[in-house]
């Protein structure tokens, strides 16, 4: 195994797998307002399929996979593709993004069949907000739940994922950062990229230096290490604190120099950058019965195509795919 890396020297190790177009929830930031057309079943790559796809991208050099959606715990039967995707033995890490709804049913069978850590999105400690960033009729008790039952079950360091939206939820900074204090809560704040409804997200965004400052209040925030993974927030802790806060900043300050993933959408296209539209198709090949090889040669087409960076600040945005339908 040699590894893989882009045209511009980034080592490209992750594998970011949506297994579903559909979600759950409705989040104002994430998903358009007029709902979105969805792929049909025979469209969506099969478990076996992305097994293949997985299996040929660790023959390349992939060593870490993390699954997302939509929503990836919609997806019936999805144990079974971890349990699948863990007999890679290449494999140093198998992870989930969820939502939380549901993962308190399905934790402990993750757990069992090979998944090791969670990353949790939650933007709101309060009920009546839950149900008006998730549009519907939410219980925030079912993520508080899986949460709880996620940590029980070992797919520890459970990390948070919050969105800061001025107005909705950025008067709860000091309640999560209180939590990582007090408790072991990993929460990551994320600046809110303009990607629905442009002109509304602009007026809602909150810059991680604003957030950072805010959180001061509490006590200096120390650098640290991530308690997991090697993604692209930047950790601190408070003085003695249980857990650690994490920032991740896609607008005020992109990453783009450390990527190093590719994401496989649920339809099986091969997206190069999550804010470009540029994919290369693997789902047609495979199904035409392409060799282990051509699917790797394919696969490293896609990492010679990887763009530098993205152009969000200058408001370039992806126009082909929403959001929710990339998976973060
Ligand atoms: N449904 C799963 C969940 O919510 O965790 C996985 C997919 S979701 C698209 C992945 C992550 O993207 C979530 O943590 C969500 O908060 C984040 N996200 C979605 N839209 C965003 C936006 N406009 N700005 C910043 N983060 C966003
Ligand atoms: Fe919310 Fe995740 Fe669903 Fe987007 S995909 S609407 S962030 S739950």
């Amino acid at each position: 195994m040699t590894g893989l890396s882009d045209s511009f020297q980034r080592p490209i190790n992750y594998l970011r797998i949506s297994v579903t177009d559909r979600c759950n929830l409705r989040c104002t930031y994430c998903m358009p307002a007029a709902g979105v057309s969805l792929t049909s079943h025979r469209d969506i790559l099969t478990y076996e399929e992305i097994y293949t796809i997985a299996k040929a991208a660790a023959e390349l050099g992939i060593d870490k996979i993390r699954i997302t959606g939509g929503e990836p715990l919609v997806r019936s039967g999805l144990p079974k593709l971890i349990q699948m995707l863990a007999q890679i033995d290449t494999m140093d890490e198998i992870a989930l993004t969820t939502n939380g709804t549901l993962l308190s049913r399905y934790a402990a069978e993750l757990k069992s069949a090979g998944l090791q850590r969670v990353n949790i999105s939650l933007d709101t400690l309060r009920q009546d907000k839950f149900k008006f960033i998730t549009c519907g009729d939410n219980n925030l008790g079912d993520v508080l739940k899986g949460i709880e039952v996620a940590r029980s079950v070992g797919l520890n360091p459970v990390k948070l994922n919050t969105v800061v939206m001025a107005g909705i939820n950025d008067d709860e900074l000091l309640d999560f950062a209180t939590k990582t204090i007090n408790e072991e809560w990993h929460v990551r704040f994320i600046e809110l990229m303009p990607l629905v409804d442009e002109e509304t997200i602009a007026s809602q965004f909150v810059s991680v230096s604003e957030v950072r400052q805010r959180l001061e209040l509490l006590g200096e925030l120390e650098p640290c290490l991530p308690s997991a993974g090697n993604g692209p927030a930047k950790y601190f802790r408070f003085p003695h604190a249980r857990g650690t806060i994490g920032f991740i900043t896609p607008v005020s300050e992109h990453f783009c120099f450390n990527c190093n993933r590719l994401r496989l959408t649920a339809d099986g296209q091969l997206r190069l950058c999550l804010l470009s539209d540029d994919e290369v198709d693997l789902k047609q090949p495979l199904r035409s019965g392409i060799s282990s090889a051509g699917l790797k040669e394919l696969i490293e087409e896609a990492v010679a195509r990887k763009p530098l960076r993205h152009h969000l600040a200058e408001g370039d945005t992806p126009k082909d795919r929403p959001f929710c339908q990339v998976g973060g």
